[in-house]
């Protein structure tokens, strides 16, 4: 079986779903297709959600109907004939009175993820008619009643392969077609949630793992993952294969054609991930299959942002021991990772990208001495084949970036990676810059 992602930008058209019909119909192999939301739809839950928080009724009900409208114009464009028109327009009505009731009560977490969900339920609904109205045989199933996520709100593995092996098991098998929702879950507790922004990536690779897929395809607007961020700089080009671990590194330092954690799960069964354009089938994309790299040198930067660097200086770290081991208890404590650290003799220096507990672990690293914090920082990430071992690598990495300042540089950690840290105003200059020096 394989797996075919599509993104919000590929369902997001009327164009765009007759396209994916005629991708997932070029052969009649048994498929399971993940969707996102239509282009932008999760972002106005969002909007809406924050009205609602912050008693904004009435720009809200504003927002409401401008979904609405889309919606209305997008069925009426899609379907042919009146009654799949009209069965659609019943579907997504259930949607949209949710949406409105959300006016009505007391607005909760549980509510606004209930109301982010829509976005998934309503793309689905509309695609999966609109394959019935095209005479195709395909079926709908809920991601909710198959993904979920632990008390770490980590997906449940084991309950997925369970619950999936058995919905699919109850298919009729002339079904050829499966639709499910990508990014929508529940949660330990049973109630609605979400994999995070991008999630749908993370959904497919989730569900490609459970049934052994053949391959996971991720299709979007973009030809697969690019040696650099496209939209900062100019003249990228896709890249025809990548390692797994090379992949998951880009996709967690901020590449963000595919989710930080959606590698993984396909990684560790050994799945094909395939990154390809709805809009350009022909162009090959990207293959992300070997375990390890191939090729000397870079292959691709990507940078995060949203990056909070921490350091600690303190007299009392030299010479002694376990001076890290109590600092890194302090993160441990937290639950909250760190992604680069460097030391020197009096200091340590660490990132970390959640800052919900940011100040209870400043308040705790204060005791060990003088400690400074900088926001705002992106972690540029430098991604290759033992990039560590190439002659010349390093000097041409600090030329190109000898004007912009640099916070942090972790170099040897890993085969595969260099990481830069610089405050967020010099990303896009330090971007160009590598491009133009390390390509
Ligand atoms: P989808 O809605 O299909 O999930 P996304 O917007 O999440 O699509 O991801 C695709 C986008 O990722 C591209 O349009 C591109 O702008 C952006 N992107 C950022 N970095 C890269 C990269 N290294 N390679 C390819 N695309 C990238
Ligand atoms: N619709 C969700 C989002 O926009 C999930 C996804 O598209 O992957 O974040
Ligand atoms: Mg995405």
């Amino acid at each position: 079986m394989i797996i075919l992602k599509f993104g919000g930008t590929s369902v997001g058209t009327p164009q765009g779903m007759n396209q994916i019909r005629e991708i997932i119909t070029k052969d009649n192999n048994k498929k399971l297709v993940v969707l996102s939301a239509l282009s932008g739809v999760t972002n106005t839950l969002v909007e809406i959600g924050e009205r609602l928080r912050k008693k904004e009724h009435e720009q809200a009900t504003k927002v409401i109907k401008k979904l609405q409208k889309r919606y209305d114009e997008f069925l009426e464009e899609l379907f042919e004939t009146e009654s799949f028109k009209n069965r659609a327009s019943a579907i997504i009505a259930e949607s949209m009175n949710f949406i409105k009731s959300c006016l009505e009560k007391p607005f909760t977490n549980s509510i606004d993820k209930e109301l982010l969900a829509q976005g998934e339920l309503m793309s689905t609904n509309i695609f999966n008619l609109h394959l019935q109205e095209h005479e195709l045989n395909s079926a709908l199933i809920n991601a909710l009643d198959f993904v979920r996520t632990d008390a770490f709100s980590e997906p449940d593995e084991a309950f997925i392969n369970k619950e999936l092996s058995d919905i699919l098991m109850k298919q009729p098998a002339e079904t050829t077609l499966i639709i499910t929702q990508g990014y929508i879950c529940r949660n330990a507790e049973g109630n609605i949630d979400n994999l995070k922004r991008g999630g749908s990536d993370y959904t497919a690779s989730l569900v490609g793992a459970a049934l052994n897929a053949d391959e996971i395809q991720i299709w979007t607007d973009i030809d697969g993952m690019h040696n650099n961020d496209p939209r900062v700089v100019d003249k990228t080009f896709s890249i025809p294969q990548l390692s797994f671990e090379e992949a998951a590194e880009l996709a967690y330092f901020g590449a963000k054609i595919l989710h930080p954690s959606c590698i993984r799960p396909a990684q560790k069964k050994t799945i094909p991930v395939r990154l390809k354009n709805t809009m350009k089938p022909e162009a090959p994309g990207t293959l992300i299959h070997t375990k390890e790299g191939s090729g000397e040198g870079i292959k691709a930067i990507a940078a995060k942002d949203g990056i909070v660097a921490i350091k600690i200086k303190s007299l009392r770290m030299l010479m002694a021991y376990g001076f890290l081991r109590r600092v890194f208890e302090i993160f441990e404590k937290y639950k909250t990772p760190i992604d680069v650290i460097t030391t020197s003799e009096v200091a340590i220096s660490v990132t970390i990208d959640n800052i919900y507990y940011l100040d209870s672990i400043l308040s705790e690293l204060r005791p060990f001495g003088e400690v400074e914090v900088d926001q705002e920082q992106s972690i540029i990430c430098l991604v290759g084949n033992m990039v560590a071992e190439k002659p010349g690598l390093v000097s041409k990495i600090f030329a190109s970036l000898q004007d912009v300042p640099v916070r942090m540089i972790s170099y040897g950690g890993s085969r595969h990676n260099i990481s830069v840290v610089v405050d967020t105003q010099y990303k896009s200059e330090a971007l160009k810059r590598l491009n133009d020096g390390v390509f």
